[in-house]
C-alpha cells in the first residue's frame, strides 16, 4: 500500500499483488527478504514539518503535506509542547541521551526512580517498573510471571507483544472469544472443575489477560464483567493499556477511570508511553511485592539499558500537563478534546453510511473494507487527496475483515476533521465502501 505508516506495506502489497497477480514474486526473494526496487514505497519514509502537532508529514517519496489519520498521537505531545520541550531538552543535558548502563549497574537515574513513582501514582498503583520498549514490556514480563503448569487464558485479539511473552512463558495458554466474558467464563469452567482442573495438577496460577481499548477494533474492554469473572474464578487480570492510559478517562487516567473501575482489582497494569504521552518506553504498575519480585527477576530490567532519560522526562512532563500541575488546563482541554474529536469523527461517518467498529468515547476507529483489493485503492486515492490513513489486513486481522484504521487525536482541529471527512466520504463512494445508507442531511 502507498500509504501505510505502521509497517503493514509488505502485507498490503501482497495482498494487491495477489488480486492483480502482478507483483508478489518481485517483492520478496526465496528468503522472504524485501527486494528494494519494488515498486511503491516498501516502508514511507516520512517526515514532520509541523511544529504544533504531528498531524501533517512529508513524504520523501513525494513531498505530499498530508492530514496524518494514522498516528497515535493521540493527545498531541508527540510534537513541541510548551511544557514538555523545554524539560526534555534539559534532561537531554544534564543525563544525555542514555545511560548507556542496565538500571542495575548505574543506569538508575534520579529520574527513573521519579519517573516510576509518577507512573504508579498516575495509575493508581502503589508501584511500577519502567522499560525501553512497550513490545518489550509485555514480550519479557509474561515469562517472569508465568510460567510451566500456569494458565494463561487470553482474548482472542490480544497484541503481538501479549502472544509473544504468552508463548515464551511456557504456560499454558487458551483463547477466549474477544472481549466475550461468557466465553471467558466457558473456558475458565473448563479448566477448573470444582476448584480443581479436569486434566494433570492444579494450575500453579490462572491470568486473564485483556487490552484496554483494542487496537484493531477501537472496542473498550468489557473490563468489570471481565474482573468479576476473574474472583469468582481466582484467576489474575493483566490489563494492556497501551491505547487507553492517557486517551480515556476524566483524568486521562484509561479505562479503569472510564469504566468506574478500582485500579485494585486490576493485578497487573501494563501500559506504553508511545501513544499519549508522546515518547517511547511501557511499564508494569502493580503491588509492591510484584514490582520488588519483577526487579530482582526481570531479564529486561536486569541486561538492558535504562530508558532515554530524555524520554522518561518527556513521560513525567505529559503525566504533570495531563494533571493540570502544570499550571494550566492545557491537559483538561486536550483529554475533553480527543474525546469530542472521536465522537464527532466517528459518528459522522456513520452518517455517511460507512461501517465502523468500536465504541464511543475510543480514539480509534476501524472503517471496514472487507475486501483486500479494496485496501490499495482506498489509502491511495485518500493519500492522492492528502489525507494519510493507515490500512490493516491479514494477519493483523482476518483475513476478509481488511480495514482502514483511523485515528483521532486532541491536535486534530474540526477544519482537518471536516476536511478528513469529505475526502473519506469521496473516496469511500468511489471505491464502494458505504455499506449503509447515508442519513439525509439535516439543511
Ligand atoms: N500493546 C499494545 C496493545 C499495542 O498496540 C502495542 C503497539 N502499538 C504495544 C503493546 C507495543 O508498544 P510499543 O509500540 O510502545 O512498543
Amino acid at each position: 500500500s502507498a500509504n501505510n505508516l505502521h509497517g503493514y506495506a509488505p502485507l498490503c502489497l501482497g495482498l494487491e499483488d495477489f488480486y492483480t497477480r502482478r507483483l508478489y514474486l518481485r517483492i520478496q526473494d526465496c528468503f522472504g527478504r524485501p527486494i528494494a526496487s519494488a515498486p511503491d514505497a516498501w516502508f514511507d519514509v516520512v517526515e514532520r514539518f509541523s511544529k504544533d502537532n504531528n498531524k501533517t508529514l512529508n513524504r520523501t517519496s513525494n513531498t505530499t503535506k498530508c492530514l496524518n489519520l494514522g498516528s497515535y498521537n493521540y493527545l498531541g505531545f508527540a510534537a513541541s509542547d510548551e511544557y514538555c520541550t523545554p524539560r526534555v531538552i534539559e534532561s537531554l543535558k544534564k543525563y544525555s541521551p542514555s545511560t548507556c548502563s542496565s538500571r542495575v549497574d548505574g543506569g538508575t537515574t534520579t529520574l527513573h526512580v521519579e519517573l516510576e513513582k509518577c507512573v504508579a501514582d498516575f495509575v493508581g498503583k502503589p508501584a511500577a517498573i519502567v522499560f525501553g520498549m512497550g513490545y518489550v514490556t509485555n514480550s519479557a514480563i509474561l515469562p517472569v510471571l508465568m510460567g510451566k503448569g500456569s494458565l494463561i487464558i487470553s482474548d482472542s485479539l490480544n497484541h503481538s507483544s501479549i502472544i509473544n511473552g504468552a508463548r515464551g512463558s511456557g504456560a499454558t495458554v487458551r483463547v477466549f472469544q474477544h472481549n466475550t466474558p461468557a466465553h471467558l467464563e466457558e473456558v475458565l469452567k473448563e479448566q477448573i472443575a470444582d476448584g480443581q482442573p479436569r486434566t494433570g495438577r492444579p494450575w500453579k496460577k490462572i491470568m486473564v489477560i485483556v487490552e484496554g481499548i483494542y487496537s484493531m477494533e477501537g472496542e473498550l474492554c468489557k473490563l468489570p464483567e471481565i474482573i468479576a469473572i476473574c474472583k469468582k474464578y481466582k484467576a489474575y487480570t493483566y490489563l494492556d493499556e497501551a491505547h487507553s492510559i492517557g486517551a480515556v478517562g476524566k483524568s486521562g487516567r484509561g479505562v479503569c477511570e472510564l469504566l468506574g473501575v478500582d485500579p485494585a482489582d486490576v493485578d497487573v497494569m501494563m501500559g506504553t508511553f508511545t501513544k499519549s504521552f508522546g515518547s517511547c518506553g511501557g511499564y508494569i504498575a502493580g503491588s509492591k511485592e510484584l514490582i520488588q519480585y519483577l526487579k530482582y527477576t526481570c531479564p529486561a530490567h536486569l541486561y538492558a539499558t535504562s530508558i532515554s532519560p530524555p524520554a522518561g522526562e518527556q513521560i513525567m512532563s505529559a503525566i504533570k500537563v495531563i494533571l493540570g500541575e502544570d499550571g494550566t488546563s492545557r491537559g483538561a482541554q486536550k483529554l475533553a478534546r480527543i474525546r469530542e474529536n472521536s465522537n464527532f469523527f466517528r459518528s459522522e461517518l456513520q452518517k455517511m453510511g460507512f461501517e465502523v467498529l468500536g465504541d464511543n468515547d475510543s480514539p480509534v476507529m476501524p472503517i471496514m473494507l472487507y475486501n483486500p483489493a479494496k485496501i490499495p485503492a482506498f489509502s491511495r486515492e485518500c493519500l492522492r487527496q492528502n489525507v494519510a490513513v493507515v490500512t490493516v489486513a491479514f494477519p493483523a486481522t482476518p483475513l476478509l475483515l481488511a480495514r482502514a484504521r483511523i485515528c483521532i487525536s486532541a491536535s486534530h482541529s474540526r477544519e482537518d476533521l471536516l476536511k478528513a471527512l469529505e475526502v473519506i466520504s469521496r473516496v469511500g463512494d468511489l471505491v464502494g465502501i458505504k455499506y449503509f445508507p447515508a442519513e439525509p442531511s439535516k439543511q
